[in-house]
This record gives structure tokens, sequence and C-alpha cells, in this order.
């Protein structure tokens, strides 16, 4: 439970990353991310919630502000205020979008004389992997752990994937972690985690060995859906109440079941976590409306009743 428009899983590294920022005096944060990024909200609603200014740089194909609209996470950027950088995608994070954070935080200091805070994509370093140790950890207090055999969640920047599967290793390993990736792919996570490993001292651990990154689910691509993707999600809403997400929680869902079925083999047991990490913002940014209008019926399950003596029709 992390709030309404703290929602999901970034504000866990968070958490860790806007303390550094604190600690070190910044009055400025700057981070990255695709237009809707859930990450780049979060960031824009706990800076103002901290007092700091939000500085995005989002990607996408728009070419100029109005394009980006004001949809999903976009409104909730723009009622706080968030000072918001259009970038072309797609956009290496190392070689495109870093560069400009270093230069936007010296624009600033020039300006200001304030310091600015850099968040890498995703919030996913070796601060913001405490986030979801602690995570794991509160699982373990509260005794959830112990009636699983494996954990599922979604990879996007790799943070969560990173801190689930290091605190796993670290306490012996009960549950095996399985990763679906929406973005980039297996090797790019492996890579991912076995860094974060040698930057907390732990370079003799294998990344292949604490989890199972699983890739044949990223569908048409990062942040595009398919039809079948946004019918899974409501299939999910209608026979739970549980809003999954169409860019990460829907996408590696569906890929869960998928696997369950064809490759039960890869689960070490029928006790299955699945992690929800977020996202419900990006349930309105427009992907959802036509398939609700048009294709499936039970969500067009609306009648007229004008006549109290007469029945809806
Ligand atoms: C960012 C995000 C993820 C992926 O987590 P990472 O730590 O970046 O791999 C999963 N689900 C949601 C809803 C997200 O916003």
């Amino acid at each position: 439970m992390t709030g309404g428009t703290l929602s999901g899983n970034k504000v866990r590294k968070l958490e860790f990353l806007f303390a550094d920022a604190i600690d070190q005096g910044c009055k400025h944060v700057c981070t990255v991310g695709g237009i809707q990024s859930n990450h780049c909200r979060a960031v824009a609603v706990a800076a103002r919630q901290l007092g700091l200014v939000p500085h995005l740089l989002l990607h996408t194909n728009a070419t100029s502000p109005s394009d980006i609209g004001c949809d999903g996470n976009v409104l909730l950027n723009r009622m706080c205020g968030a000072r918001m950088y259009i970038v072309p995608r797609p956009s290496p994070y190392i070689t495109e979008m870093r560069p400009r954070q270093e230069r936007l935080a010296e624009i600033i200091k020039q300006q200001t004389g304030e310091s600015t805070y850099l968040i890498p994509v995703g919030g996913s370093n070796k601060e913001g992997l405490f986030g979801y140790i602690s995570v794991f950890q509160e699982l373990q207090t509260q005794g959830v752990l112990e009636n699983f055999d494996d954990i599922v969640f979604t990879c996007g920047s790799g943070g969560t994937a990173a801190g689930l599967s290091i605190a796993n290793y670290l306490t012996g390993s009960t549950l095996r972690c399985h990763g679906f990736v929406v973005c980039e792919d297996d090797v790019y996570f492996y890579n991912h985690i076995q860094e974060t490993l040698e930057d907390v001292g732990l370079p003799h651990v294998n990344a292949r060995d604490i989890v199972d990154i699983v890739t044949g689910y990223k569908g048409k691509g990062y942040s595009i859906s398919a039809d079948e993707e946004l019918s899974f999600i409501t299939d999910v809403s209608i026979q739970s109440g549980i809003l999954l997400d169409p860019t990460y929680t829907g996408k590696a869902a569906f890929g869960m079941v998928q696997e369950l079925s064809s490759n039960p083999g890869r689960f070490k047991g029928d006790r299955i976590l699945f992690l929800h990490t977020g996202g419900v913002f990006g349930l309105f940014d427009g992907r959802m409306n036509s398939l609700l209008k048009t294709t499936y019926s039970e969500t067009d399950n609306i009648k007229m009743w004008p006549v109290k003596t007469c029945d809806p029709s």
C-alpha cells in the first residue's frame, strides 16, 4: 500500500533516492523516462511533497509541446507543475539522456545557484536497490513468503528484479525469482543485475544463478499493446477486481499465464506470488478505450432506462 498518486514500485526506490538527494542539499531533481512513465510521475509527486522542483526528460515522438496531451501520468505531471523536456525516441540512457541531465543540472546551477539530483532511468541504481530489498524484508516479516515457491515480477529497468533476487539470495534463496521483460532483452537485465551485484560488493555471485529472466512476452514492443493483451487485462479485472496496466503488469501477467501452461517446469512449485508493481495511471492514456468500446462486449454493458415503468433496453 503506497498511497494514491505515488502508487506503484517506483516510490520504493524513491524513498532511498530522495533521502540521498536531501542529504546532498539538492533543491531540484531530474529523471528520465517514456512519456507515460510511472517513474517520472512518482518523481514529480514525491518531489513536490518534499519541496523539491521536478524536471522530467520524457522521450516520445511528439514534435511540439501541445502533442503530449493531458492523459494518464502526463495529467499528474502537469498538476504537479513538473518541468517537462521532450526528447526524441529512441534515446538510450547513457549516450543520450544522461548527458542531457548533466547539462540541465549545469544550467539550473548557473541560473539559481542550486543543485540538482540526477536519478537514472527507473531509479534502478544501487541506492534504489534498497527499495526492493526492503520490500522483500516486509514480505518475509509479514509471513507472506513462506506460502510461496516462486515470485514473478515485471522487468522494465531492472531495479525490482535486482532488489528481489539479491534479497532472496542473501536470505538463502527459498524462492525462485522470475522477471518477465517488457523491453530490452534477457542479456540487458542479466548485465544490469550483475553490475548491481558488483556495486554492492557481491561480484562472486552470478546473476543467472539468482534470477530467471523470461523473454517472449514483450509483444509488439515497449508500451505498445496488442488487443489480446488488453482483453486479458479486462478478463482479469472482471474476474478479480484487480487492475493490471498495459505497459508492465499486464504483459508480465499475460506472459506468466502462458508460461504456466506451456512450460510449467520453469517454476519451482505451484504456489506463485505475482508481485503487482502498480501502473494504474497507464490505464488512462487512451489505449484501453478503443477495446472497451468495440470488441469487448462484457465491458460494453450499458443499457438505457429512461422510464421507470418500462424495462431497460
Ligand atoms: C517501472 C515499472 C515496472 C518495472 O520495474 P523495474 O524496477 O523498472 O524493472 C513494473 N511495473 C510498473 C507498473 C512500473 O512502473
